[in-house]
């Protein structure tokens, strides 16, 4: 026994500390789960029976999706609501729609209007000047949603969604986006970055009739030569990256959580999203 006098109080010092970094890392994830905004991402909305990609969730599962964060007690918010400074709801959620797909007026909005929930849906300009209505919005379809006080039309650029022989897709590779091209000056990035989104937000004015204070970057890329112009420009910014977040603590590159066929709305708040959500932050 004796030669083994160092092993209880070796392995009491290792359970010590095992038990401290693990309290450590339930006070981080209860401090994620207690970030008081979570922005939930939406693209394309499909019918049910459809196979799924991670752009897409069914019409029925939206519906259950809207369903669960009303009866839970979530209240949506807006964009110029948060810019506007407007106190956050105790339970606030903003629901987002990227790329402007005439799914969102056709599934998503009877959706809204039923529940009375609000959501942003950031629409590439160009698609939507050349829609007739089968894929992408029209303008028509923002002018209405926009007026029913529901929905909020935001920038996702008008031309700089990758829309040439990439056919829109994001290209591993890069430049992504608004990215700056290769060889490009800094003053010819800024030029055909801002040229391009005001472009894209004097569309959406002219159309919808309502300011434009909300971008969402294409692909979630952001490219430190626009930014200064984009901070400018518009009152919050989205990205794709993962995360919760506190309004009181800055509106710009705010971190959303995407929403799939394997991560509902609800899923988002579980404790298994706010472990997975450490994680991430704690290899970044
Ligand atoms: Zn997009």
């Amino acid at each position: 026994m004796r030669k083994h006098s160092w092993l209880v109080p070796t392995l009491a010092l290792l359970a010590a500390l095992v038990l401290a970094a693990a309290g450590l890392c339930l006070i981080q994830v209860c401090s994620i789960a207690r970030q008081p905004l979570t922005i939930l991402m939406y693209h394309h909305i499909v019918p049910d029976g459809t196979q799924l990609n991670a752009m897409t969730v069914t019409a029925q599962q939206f519906a259950g999706d809207m369903r669960w964060l009303k009866e839970a007690g979530y209240t949506t918010v807006l964009p110029r609501e948060l810019a506007a400074g407007d106190p956050l709801p105790e339970k606030a959620v903003l629901v987002t729609f990227d790329d402007g797909y005439a799914s969102n007026y056709q599934y998503a909005f009877p959706v809204l209007q039923q529940l009375e929930m609000k959501a942003a849906i950031a629409v590439v300009g160009r698609c939507v000047e050349e829609s007739d209505g089968s894929f992408y919005l029209t303008w028509d379809m923002c002018r209405e949603m926009s007026l029913s006080g529901l929905v909020e039309i935001g920038a996702h650029s008008y031309d700089l969604h990758n829309l040439d022989q990439r056919h829109g897709l994001f290209v591993p590779e890069g430049p992504n986006g608004i990215q700056r091209l290769e060889g490009e000056t800094e003053a010819d990035c800024l030029r055909r970055v801002s040229e391009d989104l005001e472009r894209n937000v004097r569309d959406i004015e002219a159309a919808v009739g309502a300011p434009v204070c909300y971008l969402a970057y294409p692909f979630g890329v952001t490219e430190p030569w626009a930014e200064s112009y984009i901070r400018d420009r518009f009152s919050l910014t989205v990205t794709t990256r993962e995360g919760r977040c506190d309004p009181a603590e800055g509106l710009y590159q705010l971190p959303r959580l995407g929403v799939t066929a394997q991560r509902t709305a609800q899923d988002c708040f579980s404790l298994k999203s706010n472990i997975s959500l450490f994680i991430k932050e704690f290899s970044s």
